[in-house]
């Protein structure tokens, strides 16, 4: 018999960046420590149709699912909470369903009718969370923004439609809310999130538990407070202070009780909490060790923490596993190119994200470089390959050896559009998206890395290497040790007489997870240290 799924909302009051997205992630986490099936979905509701295409100095990083999914960064709390793999049925857009609906509405599905935000709109929302979680014991809706937002209005009326067409008792809400400090009187201040619990109920929406954020824990006259103003008994108002990491705050909400809330809201039969994975995680996160390497992320937006999330959480997990302390320096790739390369020396190994565009590329084509030719431990993503590439081919003599995504009239296109890609350079649809394939050369470093001949990463990427161009840049020594299954993609390359230089056209990051570090930055991490602790063998591999 098809389960019953049991519906989660999450909105949010009072201002945006209280955490909405790591407080979702965290309940699901919750929910499946008791052995319960979680789905989770986030609504964002900006007009666009992906954020493929939206900013990450102001949006943060684009996370990308299994399937090609281009979506907002919860996501990627989602994956590692809850250690799952999520598709494009998570990510929900107002521009994917109203584009949807223009459309039908253009081919005639309406027959004449009005189309309205309601109940058309809002039906599209509706079903898009119905098939979301469909299956599953507890499906956990995230609503993007603030309530109160004129973009979010359809989505809290939705919610409040869905729990007359699924039943009341199928659907729990939770606001989160924040409560300030203010120091010149030395108090809390409750007053905003009683407005904002308020601004929720103006919806017709009851909260049945309110997550309340603060900088510092705060009195418990405050707690009572807020329980009285929601109209919500005491164990319902859940104090989240900033924990010391992210990965503290399923344990926060377990022992404020939420699982067995959600439980018990929903009548469901669940197993004893297993935690341990959690308490481990937090010990090592919040651990200082004896030893720190240092990494260089030769990075393009410097002005957003969130722009390489997934790498740089990547990067923590496999020093925690390792047992050392990282300290990540972001390092302005347009400096490097003005100022050169000098500074790259301090560090003990060094990581060249994913990009786009022209800004800054130089300078990671100079970092490659630096890291070749000094064993400098290495990990290119994506672009990180496409500007070792370029490294190795200007290494072996030809200068001007680029990227078609910088010069499309170039006269060595390293770095190309491949045949059938042409023409449609512009904008989105034309990228290689979510999973592929990578067939792993044996005897390579990638292969003891992977310990597999046959991996699967996910992609999201437009240029390709061009295989014209091999000859020339293994001359120097780097290798391509991965392909597509057809050989026609250049997947991985390394360098054969270097202590750790690999790259992918992938992106790992995504894959990686807080209790499992991904194993190429396990492999950084790990060469790091030992490039910290050890004179270095040239032209020996150290792992
Ligand atoms: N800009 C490059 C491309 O489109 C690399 C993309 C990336 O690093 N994600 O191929």
């Amino acid at each position: 018999m098809e389960k019953t799924t049991n519906y989660v909302f999450i909105t949010g009051g009072v201002l945006s960046g209280l955490g909405k997205g790591i407080t979702a992630a965290s309940i699901g986490a919750t929910l499946r420590a008791r052995g319960l099936s979680v789905t989770i979905q986030k609504c964002d509701p900006y007009l666009n149709v992906d954020a493929g295409l939206l900013n990450p100095a102001e949006h943060g990083e684009c996370f990308v699912t299994k399937d090609g999914a281009e979506t907002d960064l919860d996501l990627g709390h989602y994956e590692r909470f809850l250690d799952i793999e999520l598709t494009q049925a998570s990510s929900t857009m107002s521009g994917r369903l109203l584009s949807q609906l223009i459309t039908d509405e253009r081919a005639g599905k309406f027959s004449g009718k009005t189309l309205q935000l309601v109940p058309h709109f809002t039906n599209a929302i509706q079903d898009a969370i119905i098939a979301a979680g469909n299956g599953s014991d507890v499906h956990i809706v995230e609503i993007g923004g603030t309530v109160g937002d004129i973009e979010g209005m359809a989505f809290l009326e939705a919610i409040r439609e869905l729990a007359g067409r699924v039943g009341h008792h199928r659907c729990l809400s939770a606001h989160v809310v924040y409560v300030p400090y203010i120091g010149t009187s030395k108090e809390f201040k409750t007053k905003p999130a009683q407005n904002a619990v308020r601004d929720l109920r103006s919806w017709g929406i009851m909260p049945d538990v309110l997550f309340v954020r603060t900088e510092t824990p705060i009195p418990e006259s405050a707690a009572e407070k807020l329980s009285m103003f929601a109209g919500l008994p005491r164990n319902a108002v859940m104090l989240l202070p900033n924990a010391e990491t992210v990965y503290a705050v399923p344990l926060q909400l377990q022992a404020a009780g939420i699982d067995q809330l959600i439980i018990d809201h929903f009548q469901l039969k669940a197993a004893p909490a297993h935690m341990q994975a959690w308490h481990d995680l937090v010990a090592s996160a919040t651990t200082a060790y004896e030893q720190t390497v240092h990494i260089g992320l030769i990075a393009k937006y410097l002005t957003n923490e969130d722009t390489y999330f997934s790498v740089i959480e990547a990067l923590k997990a496999a020093a925690w596993e390792q047992q050392v302390n990282v300290q990540i320096t972001w390092v302005d790739a347009q400096k490097l190119e003005e100022e050169g390369v000098d500074s790259l020396q301090s560090f003990d190994g060094l990581l060249v994200p994913g990009g786009f565009g022209m800004r800054g590329i130089e300078g990671k084509i100079a970092a490659a470089r630096y890291a070749m030719d000094h064993a400098m431990p290495y990990l290119g993503i994506c672009l990180g390959l496409q500007t070792a590439v370029i490294a190795g081919v200007r290494k072996a003599g030809i200068e001007q050896a680029t990227t078609s995504e910088v010069d499309v009239h170039a006269e060595h296109p390293v770095i190309y559009i491949m045949e059938g890609q042409q023409g449609k350079e512009s904008t989105g649809g034309t990228m290689r998206l979510g999973d592929y394939v990578c067939r792993v050369q044996s005897g390579s470093l990638a292969e003891r890395i992977y310990e597999a001949t046959e991996i699967t990463e996910r992609h999201r990427h437009r240029y390709e290497v061009n295989q014209a161009y091999r000859q020339q840049f293994e001359q120097t020594g780097l290798r391509v040790s991965g392909v597509s299954p057809d050989g026609r993609l250049v997947e991985m390359v390394e360098h054969v007489d270097h202590p750790y230089f690999i790259s992918t056209q992938a992106h790992p990051e995504f894959r990686s997870r807080p209790h499992r570090p991904h194993p190429l930055f396990r492999g950084l991490i790990k060469a790091a240290i030992l490039n910290q602790t050890q004179a270095r063998p040239a032209g020996l591999p150290l792992l």
